[in-house]
């Protein structure tokens, strides 16, 4: 029941879902502006290049994670099952041209059935938590540009919240030099606990921030090698299972000798098989329909 109303509420096309996006979008200017505001009126000068870029970049962010969740990842459906066959080469190692089991059709290299959509999905990266969405062929990009613009809204925040918290403590004289280097451990406590509480949602911004610039360069540093390798977070977790687990390293060749692949299986070399250069992998990820029936060079 509980489940029911939540997926019903919380579907990303439901108004519930929108709506928290939006509120989401218009807080985050708020809190922008909320510490900017105040001081515009105390005659701290904030820069229009602040007044701009903020409402621009906190826009681009709210775009591209409303593509990346409205935007279809790439059902893959009976109808649309063969032009998504057409677009990639079987590794032989990772995929085979096998059925899924509850979609019913061969299915296309690169693919993987998701389980919380259930449907196969084309070129299938992860399934994100956070945007409750499957990360597919065609909002991979959206995804992608949607860790960069976050990455530089979190860098900018820190940075405009610390100089604003530096700025405060002096501006409000919360500290004297003089007295602060000569004053006793106990004043010097006192006086954090001050700036703390003065300060505190400037504060809490910056260490939220900055948490952010972590959580989001890490993820930017990981697809960016995904992207240098043409490689999908689902097939570097079905590389890694291959080279360790040795009871799925059966079945692949189980599957190999019922499917007569005479080929042979080098894990290492066969690691990036989807690779190409660097702006032809970009290309793909950014334009897949332009790069749809090119086959790989790999293959004959
Ligand atoms: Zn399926």
């Amino acid at each position: 029941m509980l489940k029911k109303l939540g997926k019903s509420l919380f579907h990303q096309k439901s108004p519930v879902y929108l709506g928290i996006n939006i509120v989401g979008y218009l807080l985050g200017l708020t809190v922008f502006y909320y510490d900017s505001f105040f001081d515009l009126q105390t005659g701290y000068v904030v820069p229009i290049f602040h007044n701009i870029f903020v409402p621009a970049l906190i826009f681009l962010v709210f775009l591209t994670k409303l593509l990346c969740i409205m935007v279809n990842p790439g059902y893959i459906s009976q109808e649309n099952c063969r032009q998504y066959t057409n677009q990639y080469n079987y590794d032989h190692q990772l995929f085979y041209p096998t059925r899924c089991r509850t979609c019913h059709f061969q299915k296309p290299a690169r693919s993987k059935h998701d389980r919380f959509t259930n449907k196969c999905i084309a070129r299938y990266d992860h399934y994100c938590t956070f945007l409750m969405k499957p990360i597919g062929l065609l909002n991979y990009r959206y995804y992608l540009l949607y860790l960069f613009f976050s990455l530089i809204m979190h860098c900018y925040s820190s940075f405009f919240h610390l100089l604003l918290l530096t700025d405060r403590v002096y501006q409000q004289d919360l500290v004297n030099d003089s007295d602060f280097y000569t004053s006793a451990l106990s004043q010097k406590l006192k006086l954090f606990f001050l700036i703390t509480f003065k300060c505190k949602w400037t504060i809490t911004i910056l260490f939220l921030s900055s948490y952010l610039v972590t959580i989001f360069s890490w993820l930017l540093i990981k697809h960016f090698f995904f992207l240098l390798n043409n490689e999908t977070e689902n097939e570097k977790l079905k590389y890694e299972k291959l080279l360790k687990d040795t009871s799925y390293r059966k079945e692949v060749f189980q599957i190999r000798n019922s499917l007569k692949i005479k080929t042979k299986l080098n894990f290492q070399t066969n690691q990036y098989f989807y690779k190409k250069k660097f702006f032809q992998n970009l290309r793909e990820v950014f334009f897949p329909f332009l790069a749809k029936n090119r086959k790989s060079k790999k293959q004959k």
